[in-house]
């Protein structure tokens, strides 16, 4: 306890590490406020650890709060878009931005950051539509009539209520009334979207019966929200979207599936379950709804695919224009959707492609990594089996079998800091004194960098258990 008043008392005071050499260099390359702002960062960083536990001698304190100032001037911590190496295992992970895009996708979203025909047809030299092949390819791939794209599938349900249903009825089930995640309510939606809720059956328990109920002069559609962010077992039903559609219902009343994990891939090998978009489609859904970069592995936008009729009444919307996308996710999901449309989904598609590797490859690649950190002193590393989430809003609960990189001992928070302050930026695991890398999300060209970030932290880690 001494010991840690003691090491409290003597951190070091801005203006000593100011006039430390090393520093003076740093000083160079940038201004005196961010120096500040770097040494406050670091100083409170060393007294979280000595509150910690960590026996940091004043000399080995002044060492610490140094390498950090150093580290966090390498690393432009303003930034809010450097490459991270994924080694959580999650492969949606939304503070990670979802969906990594194809190489195909990449090179198209380059080639259109110049200008480019994203409303121009260069056969007639007339105006086209914007993002016409996109929607052409979405609705061939999805056995659609016709789709349009927003700029997410939260704008999308924005979108199709306000300009299906404005001033009526829409029937949903008490058991879809989801919160989506960043506070998207869909009570709220339906508010601000000018729509009346219509609620039927329970949390648990909707019938068929209660739709037919609930039917009226007011109605204005029937949606149906899939639950991709939680689970319900036990005591549960809920009509399939075949049974909604078959509901008996004027013309004017459409069934709406918001699918949003955008499946359009068997997943049943993995053992997983997942409802398909072309499924919603081809049971006769009037319009379906799903994200870009959740299942369907491409940019992030909204995506709704379904009867011409109801396309045509959403682009009329004046919403439309609010929520449109631009020319790069254009020509990103226009690449996305011909990897689908070619059969080529698991190969190019890097969301597939680590949804479908195998946990053996994963363990190789452990082990090789594992290989290349031998040699150094430190904490203990080995290889272990660990489960990679789904995550993002799409296929609840749901895991697949892999193996991770463990790394134990104390201060490995201090650890996984580094990792992630220091480019590339690697996010890790850590649970109970353990930090765990895993390969699942890892490509193989992040491989070799991630050993490089490892092989220069561990070297300077040390275990102080
Ligand atoms: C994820 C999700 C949304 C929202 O999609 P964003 O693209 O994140 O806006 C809407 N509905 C469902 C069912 C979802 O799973």
């Amino acid at each position: 306890m001494n010991n840690k008043s003691e090491a409290l008392r003597n951190l070091p005071a801005v203006d000593e590490v100011m006039r430390v050499s090393d520093i003076s260099e740093i000083r160079e390359r940038c201004t005196r406020p961010q120096l500040v702002g770097w040494i406050r960062e670091a100083v409170a960083r060393c007294r979280q650890q000595i509150l910690c536990g960590d026996d940091l001698r004043s000399g080995a304190a002044m060492a610490s709060i140094v390498d950090d100032v150093r580290r966090q001037s390498q690393f432009d911590v303003g930034r809010t878009t450097q490459a991270v190496i994924n080694a959580t295992g999650v492969l949606l992970h939304t503070n990670l931005g979802r969906a990594p895009l194809a190489d195909r996708a990449i090179a198209r979203m380059n080639e259109a950051c110049r200008y480019t025909n994203v409303e121009l047809n260069l056969v007639s030299g007339r105006r086209s539509k914007r993002g016409e092949r996109a929607t052409r390819l979405l609705s061939q791939l999805s056995g659609a009539e016709d789709a349009v794209v927003v700029n997410n599938c939260a704008g999308a349900t924005m979108l199709v209520l306000q300009a299906i249903a404005a001033g009526r009825e829409v029937i949903v089930s008490r058991g879809q009334l989801v919160e989506i995640g960043g506070g998207f309510r869909l009570p709220d939606v339906f508010t601000a979207a000018g729509v009346l809720l219509r609620e039927v059956g329970t949390t648990n328990r909707t019938y068929l019966k209660d739709y037919e109920q609930a039917m009226a002069d007011s109605t204005g559609a029937i949606i149906r929200v899939h639950r991709s962010n939680f689970l319900q077992s036990g005591f549960v039903t809920e009509p399939t979207i075949e049974e909604l559609v078959a509901v008996e219902r004027p013309d004017r009343v459409p069934v709406i599936d918001d699918l949003g994990s955008g499946c359009f891939h068997d997943l049943s090998s993995l053992g997983l379950q997942e409802p398909t978009v072309p499924h919603s489609v081809n049971v006769g859904a009037d319009l379906t709804l799903f994200s870009g970069d959740k299942l369907f592995g491409g940019p992030q936008c909204g995506i709704i695919v379904g009867r011409r009729r109801w396309i045509d009444q959403l682009r009329r919307s004046p919403i439309m224009r609010a929520v449109r996308v631009d020319k790069l996710t254009i020509a990103a999901l226009e690449a996305t959707t011909e990897i689908h449309l070619a059969g080529n989904s698991v190969d190019e598609i890097p969301l597939l492609r680590m949804m479908f590797k195998s946990a053996d490859d994963i363990r190789s690649a452990c082990v090789a990594l594992c290989d290349q950190l031998a040699d150094i002193e430190g904490p203990e590393v080995r290889v272990i089996e660990c489960e990679s989430p789904i995550g993002g809003g799409s296929i609840p609960g749901a895991s697949l079998p892999s193996f991770g990189i463990e790394i134990s001992g104390r201060g490995v928070d201090r650890l996984a800091a580094s990792l992630r302050m220091s480019a590339p930026a690697v996010q890790s695991r850590v649970a109970q004194d353990c930090l765990v890398l895993d390969l699942r999300a890892v490509s193989e060209l992040e491989l070799a960098p991630l050993a490089a970030r490892l092989r220069s932290e561990l070297a300077t880690f040390s275990d102080p258990a």
